[in-house]
């Protein structure tokens, strides 16, 4: 896009939390507004911005920051709560000059959901807000209970039945988990709730899924408020070649490891391959990566595993890759090129939404291992409802065995009726992305309003 182009369209300041798992939707959702003739600027923190991995080439979003207001650390803050408080401090104090800089055509910012302050400065600025959630409806809703004070769990035995509007019959374990413990992480827990502190002021609500995934929580949505499923936010080029913006842009917190899992993956027969990452935040302890070794050895299957910490990375790759060569582990990867390898047959995964969505929209079934918060949820929605995955069982000690592993990647591996159902869920998805699809047409809808803003 010339200068002189992008100097009369409309413009919209886009600001993620700075976490991968929201970086990736909300910088897909700016790529495809781009695409529909809006100019996005993508605003971020000085040290966040140090470590994006930005890629080389023409960038799509233009990249703003504003310096860096560091939280002193206090007995009464957490780790959590400085990090937030920090984000928020620097948006805060930075926001305003760079809103000036862009005042002529800039119509609306979109922002993360964790973020719900940002709407008030859009309003004292003049401007709309936008705001994108990152979580599956049907995880918000419960969240959304929460807040208006509808959430009524009477039994917390893990097992208790819980009947929620527009959700099928969960159980209490299926609930996110900070939901039902609030005191196990009480900073976060607020962070979640306060998403609808000013969900009903917003002017647009967006969500990253789709109509007929979530038909039935997303209809008891917008009858409390409008709303726009806009997802999956994936790039188009790996659900559908057909569809226009047809090029990968993202940006990475971390660097995908120099090891080319591609060509390792390309010796690979179809769907033969396990792919096992557990997302940017979680970290599983020694006694269960040891399991989860040894399980992917006795499946006897190749397997390519994300491990982030490079010093445990190291540990493992003794044990899984030699002699046999059975195994690959990367730190990083990229990993929707590695889910829409024709190689890869499953998928074991912490349930994250974003690998969630990618794996469902590339037609991967899973093995659900969710570790915490709204991976329960989500892995419920995997096996029981969308019946795209088997959910591992935890023994008496906390640990999902060696045996449960192998036993588990077996049956998803040989599952007739779970590829099947992967393969429709992946036609849906791409459907409603495509043009003229309830996701595009959302966004086409909402671009339609900022233009006329
Ligand atoms: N991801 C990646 N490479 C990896 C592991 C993860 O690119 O090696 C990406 C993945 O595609 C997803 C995001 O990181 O978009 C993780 O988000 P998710 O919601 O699944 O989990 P979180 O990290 O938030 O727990």
């Amino acid at each position: 896009m010339g200068k002189q182009e992008i100097a009369t369209k409309a413009h919209i300041l886009a600001i993620p939390f700075p976490l991968q798992g929201h970086i990736n939707p909300m910088v897909q959702l700016c790529k495809r507004l781009v695409s529909k003739g809006i100019h996005v600027t993508l605003l971020t923190t000085a040290s966040i911005s140090t470590t994006l991995q930005i890629p080389t080439g023409t960038n799509p979003i233009d990249i703003e920051t504003v310096p860096d207001s560091n939280v002193k650390e206090t007995e009464h803050l957490d780790l959590y709560e400085i990090f937030i408080q920090s984000f928020r401090a620097s948006i805060t104090c930075g926001i305003s000059e760079i809103i000036q800089k862009h005042r002529k055509n800039l119509k609306a910012i979109l922002y993360d959901s964790l973020i719900p302050w940002t709407l008030d400065i859009a309003h004292e600025e003049g401007l709309k807000g936008a705001v994108l959630f990152t979580q599956p409806c049907t995880v918000c809703s419960v969240f959304y209970h929460s807040h208006k004070g509808t959430l009524e769990i009477s039994n917390n035995d893990q097992d208790f039945e819980v009947s929620l509007p527009g959700m099928p019959v969960f159980r209490v374990k299926d609930l996110p988990s900070l939901a039902v413990d609030s005191s196990s992480n009480p900073s976060i827990l607020r962070l979640l709730v306060d998403q609808f502190s000013t969900f009903e002021k917003a002017d647009w609500r967006l969500f990253n899924t789709f109509n007929k995934l979530e038909h039935e929580i997303l209809k008891w949505m917008e009858n409390q408020c409008p709303i726009l499923s806009i997802g999956p936010t994936i790039p188009s080029m790996y659900i559908d070649k057909r569809i226009q913006d047809n090029y990968d842009y993202g940006l990475n917190l971390f660097k995908p490891s120099s090891e080319s899992c591609m060509t390792w993956l390309d010796a690979k027969e179809d769907h033969s391959v396990v792919y096992i990452s557990f997302g940017s935040l979680v970290k599983l302890g020694e006694k269960q990566m040891e399991e989860l070794a040894r399980g992917l050895i006795d499946s006897k299957r190749n397997f390519l595993w994300v491990i982030r910490d490079p010093n445990e990375s190291d540990l493992f790759q003794d044990l899984t890759s030699s002699p046999t060569k059975q195994g690959l582990i990367v730190n990083w990867c990229t990993q929707l090129e590695v889910l829409s390898h024709r190689a890869i047959g499953c998928f074991i995964t912490h349930c994250g939404w974003n690998s969630t969505l990618e794996a469902l929209s590339l037609g991967v079934p899973m093995v659900a291992m969710p570790q915490w918060t709204d991976q329960m949820t989500n892995a419920k929605l995997i096996t029981d409802v969308w019946r795209i995955g088997i959910r591992v069982r935890i023994d008496e000690n906390g640990i999902v065995t060696r045996d449960e592993i192998a036993a588990c990647v077996k049956d998803v591996m040989e599952g007739d009726e779970i590829r099947r159902n992967a393969i429709h869920l992946k036609n849906l998805a791409i459907e409603s992305v495509s043009e003229g699809g309830s996701s595009d047409m959302n966004v086409t809808n909402f671009v339609m309003q900022v233009l006329s803003t």
